[in-house]
């Protein structure tokens, strides 16, 4: 897996101080999974909250006091952790999400969002909401913009929109300031997780009227 698109420092800063909601915190932990670049770099920044702490503290910092120390400085409870799951052969998904899913691909329970693109919502914590998505080859998801952050990462397939191509493992990043039309890479049909914190803002009228049956 070529990665080319990867998580911003301030994700990965805010993901080690577990100030993510949980739908964002669980793309993260996914992308840095399958991602050796990124893992480093969070481990990087999980050292130095622990070196700060270690500072202000002379007792030795275990795992849970840890949490409970940047929960009290992030004025957050701890994020959950996903459990840890034994490896299978060939997932598609990686273990963070498959705790989410409860299985594998054959265990996710989709429901249309119309064009033949699927979505199935995901069970996490206020503040934020991660989602599967499935798009067949070629299929464009309608264009729209949007009121926060979205974050998707891509576990099957492809997609192309008007800033990049994203392969598995690669991470966009759209915040208001980006309007798109991804479309699916002809070939494999494209599976992602997308995370947002507020709902996106859709272009055309069909969608419009769809998105609060559809909590897109
Ligand atoms: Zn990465
Ligand atoms: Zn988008």
């Amino acid at each position: 897996m070529t990665i080319v698109h990867h998580l911003s420092d301030q994700l990965l800063m805010a993901h080690a101080a577990g100030q993510l909601p949980e739908a964002f915190g669980l793309l993260v932990a996914t992308h840095v999974s399958l991602c050796d670049e990124c893992r480093i770099r969070l481990e990087a920044f999980e050292a130095v909250g622990g070196a700060l702490l270690d500072r202000c503290d002379s007792v030795p910092v275990d795992e849970a006091r840890l949490e409970a120390c940047l929960a009290r400085i992030g004025g957050l409870a701890p994020e959950p952790r996903p459990a840890p799951v034994p490896p299978r052969a060939r997932p598609l998904f990686p273990a963070p999400l498959d705790a989410y899913v409860g299985g594998d691909l054959d265990k996710v329970r989709w429901r249309p969002v119309g064009m033949g693109v699927r979505q199935a919502v995901l069970r996490t914590g206020r503040g934020a909401t991660a989602r599967l998505l499935y798009i067949p080859a070629g299929q464009a998801v309608p264009d729209h913009g949007h009121r926060g952050l979205e974050l998707t990462l891509v576990l099957q397939g492809a997609f192309r929109d008007e800033s990049d191509r994203f392969g598995p493992g690669d991470v966009e990043i759209a915040d208001p300031s980006v309007k798109h039309t991804p479309v699916a890479e002809a070939g494999a049909d494209c599976i992602c997780l997308a995370a947002t914190d507020a709902p996106l803002r859709f272009t055309g009228l069909i969608p419009k009227l769809a998105q609060p049956f559809v909590r897109i």
